[in-house]
């Protein structure tokens, strides 16, 4: 951001500087239109030397020189001022070959505050010298001779173009400097609201600005730092209410489960204990207890989610190898898959993979996919896990070539309460959280779980965690 904020102002400021240095050209050029208008209205260029001489130099007329604060000279051969009125800048003696040589530089030299035209007079050997005072009068003129050349000319120009050069090089670093120190103005507070976004954004809503600024940034911080403390006390008050939430179905879950057994348990009493002849009342207490093993096992699995998602919750976790714990847990699958009729296929390395895992919780999630791929598919689907390493981490595969569940579905399905089909569902006895409370037991173990999966094509479960 700040290196597009600073090219903005060189890019800026480079066009303030051409734009500057055109005005300045254009005003020279304008100045010396004026200068040309106004030169046929000045008094030195009406009354000229040229203009007043006479060969008679008594006959010239200096009054109309005189009255516009002027004065005339007349200098004879032996350098000798032999007539002088008005102003006069020689002095009335006689001048030496030097002093009037000197003179004669000083009238054509530029930056002389008087107009001096000298005009010779050849038949009568005399100089007329009318001086006037300079009003105002700039200097600046190219001047080169296109008649006669000049052997300095190419190291001249070479001279001139190296000193623009040199100009457009210092302009070009004075605006690059310039728009430097212009962008920090803007670019350094930027960076540190940016700094203060991104704290909001990783969950610091302690994160507050301070700009030290007075102008509009700071109103922009003092408005972001409010943002930030509604923000940070809105969430505060959030994550109030879920643990509470939690908390709450964490206690009923408890609570009810005890009530629960107790129906489950004297309702099984009950079928036992019940003449076979009572058919209606024998039916009903078939239902009450069908339902009461449904409702327990909703509640045990409710009870054990909210327990992985309460703050006290930890793993007991210790260092295994991956690969000799998947082997001996599928070997004691190997029966159920038969008497399933699915056929399978193992790919695990030799070599030792070690993780720090929970081997109950691990348990729990390799037997919640393992029974999801026997409960939702027939006899004949084909089960596959496989193993490898991958970086630092280890990557657990667990696929069927069953019935699959719709690509759309693969993210939403860990979210609980999520199942594909509620009424083919119903007779499974599932409860929608077995992937839910999977999830959270993968990822309190510094991993992640995600499912590939199309309808009619079955399920791949990749679980991966960190290796030590
Ligand atoms: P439950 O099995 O208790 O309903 P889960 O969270 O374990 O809950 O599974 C969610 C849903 O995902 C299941 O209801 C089922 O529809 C679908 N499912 C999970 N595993 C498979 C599988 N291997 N094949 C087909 N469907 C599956």
């Amino acid at each position: 951001m700040k290196s597009k904020i600073s090219n903005q102002f060189f890019i800026s400021y480079t066009i303030v500087f051409v734009m500057s240095i055109i005005t300045a050209f254009l005003a020279v050029q304008l100045m010396s239109f004026a200068d040309s208008v106004m030169a046929k209205t000045l008094v030195k260029n009406n009354y000229t030397a040229d203009n007043i001489m006479r060969d008679d130099y008594t006959k010239i007329d200096p009054d109309p020189i005189v009255e516009n604060n002027g004065g005339v000279q007349v200098i004879n051969q032996n350098l000798e001022v032999i007539y002088s009125d008005g102003l006069n800048i020689l002095g009335s003696r006689k001048l030496t070959t030097e002093e009037f040589t000197d003179f004669l530089i000083y009238s054509k030299s530029v930056g002389v505050p008087y107009s001096i035209d000298i005009q010779y007079n050849t038949t009568e050997k005399f100089w007329l010298i009318v001086t006037f005072p300079t009003s105002i009068r700039i200097d600046l003129a190219f001047v080169y001779n296109n008649v006669v050349a000049s052997k300095d000319m190419q190291g001249v120009i070479g001279l001139i173009v190296a000193v623009a050069l040199f100009y457009f090089i210092m302009l070009t670093i004075c605006a690059a400097v310039y728009s430097k120190l212009t962008a920090i103005r803007f670019t350094d507070p930027l960076k540190k609201l940016v700094v203060g976004t991104q704290g909001l954004r990783n969950g610091d809503y302690n994160t507050r600005v301070h700009l030290n600024l007075k102008n509009e940034f700071a109103d922009l911080q003092d408005t972001f730092n409010a943002m930030a403390e509604q923000i940070g006390h809105e969430i505060s008050i959030r994550q109030q209410s879920d643990e509470n939430r939690k908390k709450l179905i964490l206690d009923i879950s408890h609570d009810l489960k005890n009530p629960l057994a107790a129906i489950s348990g004297y309702s099984e009493l009950c079928i036992t204990k019940l003449s076979p002849a009572n058919n209606e009342l024998n039916n009903y207490l078939h239902i009450i207890h069908e339902n009461s093993i449904r409702a327990n096992k909703l509640l045990t699995n409710l009870f054990e989610l909210s327990k992985l998602e309460s703050a006290e919750f930890s793993l007991n976790v210790k260092r295994e190898d991956i690969c000799e714990y998947v082997r001996e847990f599928i070997s004691n699958y190997l029966s159920v898959l038969d008497d399933a009729g699915f056929t399978y296929t193992f790919d695990i390395p030799e070599q030792e993979i070690f993780s720090m895992i929970d081997r109950g919780q691990m348990n729990r999630v390799f037997a919640n996919i393992m029974d999801n791929a026997l409960k939702y598919n027939g006899a004949g689907t084909e089960i596959s896990v496989r193993v490898w390493l991958e970086g630092s981490h280890v990557v657990v595969i667990f696929a069927d070539n069953g019935v699959g569940i719709p690509a759309d579905m693969a993210k939403e399905i860990f979210l609980p309460f999520v199942r594909v089909d509620i009424s083919r569902n119903s007779q499974t006895g599932g409860t929608g959280l077995g992937l839910s409370i999977v999830r959270m037991i993968v990822q309190k173990h510094g991993g992640d779980i995600l499912l590939k999966t199309q309808q009619n094509r079955g399920c791949e479960f990749e679980i991966r965690f960190p290796t030590i």
